[in-house]
Parts: C-alpha cells; structure tokens; sequence
C-alpha cells in the first residue's frame, strides 16, 4: 500500500474566506502515484473547514452570510471570549461547515459528482493555518 501525506498553508487576507483548494489536491494524488484508494482532506484548525460544494462565487457569500446570520462576529456574545480570545464565533462556524471531506480516488484522479469541488473555509484567519492531506491506496 502507498501513502503520501502534506500539509498545505493558508493566510488568507480576510478574516472570513472561502478557497478552492482542489487543484492543489490533485498536485498530491498525482505525488502520491496511488491510482485506487482513499484522500483525507482535513483543517487542522479549530475555526476553519474542509467542504465539499459548488464552486459558484455566490454561493459562497451565501455560506458565508449563512454561517454570520447563524453565529455572528460579537465579541461581547460569546463565553468563549470571556478567556481574552474574540474568536468564538469562528468556533461555530468551523462546525457548522465541518472539519474534513474524504474523496475516493478512481484511475488516479477525484471520484467526484459533476459540481463538487474542495474548499478552505476561514473563519478567523490573517495568520497561517493548516490543512493535512492523507492519501492511502494502491
Ligand atoms: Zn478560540
């Protein structure tokens, strides 16, 4: 069995963000020479997300609007806060939007649907963060 492993870092340049990072895992199935198996795509971030969805810019804003409506940036709101931190919405955020996606990959490439790509979802960003990638197979 073949493994490969990598980690990819994000500073992204707003506080909120939503990155296509789906070219960048193909770069690593292709690395990793496995042609049948498992990617495991995960934020290793409490307050960022690894999704799965359309990439269509206003879907996006609306996940984006979505997750504010849902868990609003309020530093006064949140208990989290509370230990000096302002973050405790990205918490929730991060939730809500998942921490990882795991894809089959199939003659060498991303099993996917039609419409599905990868994204990084940033809900406290402006510092680096990471994301792990596993990929297992033969
Ligand atoms: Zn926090």
């Amino acid at each position: 069995m073949k493994t490969h492993t990598e980690y990819l870092t994000f500073n992204t340049k707003n506080r909120y963000d939503i990155v296509n990072i789906t070219p960048q895992v193909e770069t690593a199935i292709r690395k990793s020479k496995v042609k049948e198996g498992i990617c495991l795509v995960n934020s290793m971030h409490i307050t960022s997300s690894v999704f799965i969805n359309d990439n269509e810019s206003g879907l996006h804003q609306d996940f984006l609007e979505w997750v504010e409506k849902l868990a609003p940036y309020n530093v006064k709101k949140y208990r989290h806060n509370l230990t000096g931190e302002d973050n405790g919405d990205a918490h929730l955020k991060r939730t809500i939007m998942g921490r990882e996606v795991v894809i089959a990959i199939t003659e060498g490439g991303l099993d996917f649907g039609p419409w599905e790509q990868i994204f990084y979802g940033e809900f406290d960003g402006l510092r680096n963060k990471r994301v792990l990638i596993k990929i297992i197979g033969e």
